[in-house]
């Protein structure tokens, strides 16, 4: 947490004002709709439920298909099935690892083939803050006039092109999970320039209730708001943003001094037009004889914590039988990738700590 967030809430308590919606909801939403340069912002319960939310305004229905970047966390998918409709899963490019454009345009073309039908939209994502290859997923989404889902969860704070991951998409994603950047300890946000689907996503997330002096209803609702107690954790949070993009870069920049010379040892790149907030810095080991496993190992045992990278949603059990458009790069990145500790808070003598470790175990492996 920074200075300010406990003054936002005790404006909340001071004013009564604990219930959904309330001042702080209002100005967190400019706050994040301002930073991100998007029109409107909507604050939700979690990223999932923007996600989902999305769906439902694309009116993705029961038997449609939306293609989903296979490596991601499984809350870019999990919407689609509340849905009943299809994933459709693409893979990642090595630029980026991120969704591969060009394995994007052949399941698109494919699914028509195969269906008769276009997907009903594309959802990408910027993975571990690094902006997928937007212009050319805008290029290929525009050419088959389908919509995009900017999971922007982990990237609030990277930028593509010098615009902000979130602001590409027709909605962009934005959680506040407690392992995000910033955090209101759960929550998220639906972006988009059209005023009237965040109204619509507004009135989905409070139960979809109908102007009338009763409670009429003539859609199903969700309720899936953000509480103005959270939306104060969040504003106080919105000042300090920047400065957390700033540590998680410094500690990309110390990782990338002390390892990138080790044999077999690679970063996630970074792109020319790209500036990623480096949310999680990850490697990719495959040095003979050692591998992401043993360094995990080592570093667990000295009670450090990193984890793979994500597993594929291709090769998870629940999605397994879906369809899936492979090129071996996110099943490579998965089996080589190892995140580091990263989080905003590291000491010095943490990240030396660290490094140690990793030198240590080549030295006696090697
Ligand atoms: C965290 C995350 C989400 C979901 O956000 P929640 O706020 O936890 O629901 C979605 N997509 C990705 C890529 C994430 O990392």
């Amino acid at each position: 947490m920074g200075n300010c967030e406990l003054e936002f809430i005790n404006d909340a308590f001071d004013s009564n004002w604990i219930a959904p919606l309330g001042p702080n909801v209002n100005n967190f939403e400019s706050d994040l709709s301002n930073y991100c340069g998007v029109k409107h912002a909507a604050a939700l319960s979690s990223g999932t439920a923007a996600i989902h939310l999305s769906l439902i305004m694309l009116e993705v229905n029961a038997g449609d298909e939306v293609i989903c970047q296979s490596f991601t966390f499984s809350a870019s998918v999990n919407p689609i099935i509340y849905q009943k409709a299809i994933p459709v899963f693409v893979d990642s490019e090595f630029d980026t690892w991120n969704m591969d454009p060009v394995l994007l345009e052949k399941a698109i073309n494919d699914r028509i083939t195969k269906t008769g039908k276009k997907p009903k939209a594309v959802i990408v994502v910027h993975l571990y803050g690094m902006p997928a290859k937007m212009n050319e997923i805008i290029s290929i989404c525009r050419k088959y006039d389908i919509p995009i889902i900017e999971d922007a969860a982990e990237a609030l704070g990277s930028q593509y092109c010098g615009k902000a991951a979130g602001s590409f998409g027709m909605f962009g994603i934005l959680s506040f999970n407690g392992n995000k950047i910033i955090t209101t300890s759960g929550g998220g946000a639906l972006l988009s320039n059209n005023k009237e689907d965040i109204d619509q996503a507004r009135f989905l997330a409070t139960q979809a209730r109908d102007e009338a002096p009763h409670y009429e209803h003539t859609q199903i609702g969700y309720n899936y708001r953000m509480s103005n107690v959270l939306a104060g954790i969040g504003r106080g949070q919105m000042k300090v943003l920047d400065e957390r993009v700033k540590q998680r870069r410094a500690n990309y920049d110390y990782y990338i001094e002390e390892l990138s010379k080790l044999p077999g040892i690679d970063f996630q790149p970074e792109n020319k037009n790209s500036y990623s907030n480096r949310w999680l810095t990850s490697i990719i080991v495959n040095p003979n004889g050692i591998t992401r496993e043993t360094i995990r190992l080592v570093l667990e045992k000295e009670n450090i914590e990193a984890r793979p990278l994500w597993k594929p949603m291709h090769l998870q059990p629940i999605f397994e039988n879906y369809p899936s458009y492979n090129n071996g790069v996110s099943e490579k990145l998965f089996i080589e990738g190892l995140c580091l500790p990263s989080g905003s808070n590291l000491s010095r003598n943490d990240l030396e700590r660290i490094v140690f470790n990793i030198k240590r175990t080549f030295d006696q492996h090697l």
